[in-house]
């Protein structure tokens, strides 16, 4: 292995057709992709360097998908730092960015509809209802896009992941899908595009978060499930700036209320802190 690193120039296509036809001209063994929605932070960058190991060539896309937000405060507010995000990408010899405007993605009225069964509704679908037709919506249009050979998905968003490697499944597309860990602040808050909207107090309220995820980890018995969840429900809702949405200990597959019998566990956690919504889980 040579000890340098040969700079790479980053690519910047905003449209369909300048990617298709970048592609074609000079085809690649594997592509790898990571798709975000900028204000790139470690987390999105370890899903980029764990890509690029795994690839030819890299493509990051950064879009903000209006059809996922179901708060339309929450999407003008979301943060588009799209410079800083260029340069870091610049940085880490990212080899392709896809930056499109809504119009290039969207037509007028489109519809779409995916049948995920029961992910729809759970957890995250019960709180943002619409948010994972709004995701499999853009990311496969992303995927017809890019044409990866494999994708990166971060564990941070756990029942995204089990919805895009169902859509994966159900609609036989030709794409890996690998899920990678999640990145954490040195006191353990899971790094997020949203916690530049953390206040001070919000910040230290928001520890409780990974702390108590943490502490089910460490008490993990499967008999114990019931009483560990209780547990963590008490604590969260007696910090002051937290409300709690759920925290469910879960089977890794159907993120059903896990029993004795599941093969893999998470717990799962979503709450506002302050005004700001975070979430976090553990593999158990
Ligand atoms: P987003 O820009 O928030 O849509 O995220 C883009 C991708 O980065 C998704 O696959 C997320 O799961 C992943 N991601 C976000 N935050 C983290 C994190 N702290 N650690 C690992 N992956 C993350």
């Amino acid at each position: 292995m040579p000890d340098f690193v040969i700079p790479v120039t980053l690519k910047i296509f905003a449209t369909k057709k300048e990617i298709t036809d970048y592609f074609n001209r000079k085809p690649v063994k594997v592509i790898g992709f990571v798709p975000t929605m900028g204000a790139l932070h470690k987390g999105h960058l370890g899903l980029i360097e764990l890509a690029k190991q795994q690839s030819t060539q890299v493509v990051c896309s950064i879009f903000v998908n209006p059809t996922q937000f179901n708060d339309p405060k929450d999407l003008e507010k979301y943060p588009r730092p799209i410079a800083d995000d260029i340069r870091r990408l610049e940085e880490i010899n990212c080899d392709i960015l896809f930056n499109p405007q809504v119009t290039e993605m969207y037509d007028d009225n489109e519809k779409w509809h995916f049948d995920m069964g029961d992910l729809e509704n759970l957890l995250e679908g019960k709180f943002r209802p619409g948010h994972y037709q709004g995701v499999t919506q853009v990311v496969y249009k992303l995927f017809n896009i890019v044409k990866p050979d494999v994708a990166f998905f971060g564990q941070k968003d756990y029942q995204q992941v089990l919805v895009i490697s169902k859509m994966i499944e159900k609609l036989h597309l030709p794409v890996k899908l690998v899920m990678c860990p999640i990145e954490r602040e040195p006191d353990g808050l899971a790094m997020s595009s949203r916690n530049i909207h953390l206040t001070p107090d919000d910040r230290k309220n928001s520890l409780v978060l990974s702390k108590t995820l943490n502490w089910v980890k460490e008490n993990f018995e499967p008999t114990k499930i019931a009483e560990l969840q209780q547990h963590a429900i008490q604590t969260i809702s007696a910090t002051p700036g937290v409300e709690l949405e759920y925290f469910e200990i879960a089977d890794g597959k159907t993120l059903h209320p896990a029993t004795e019998l599941s093969e893999s566990v998470v717990a799962l956690v979503a709450a506002r802190v302050g005004k700001t919504r975070l979430i976090d889980n553990v593999l158990l």
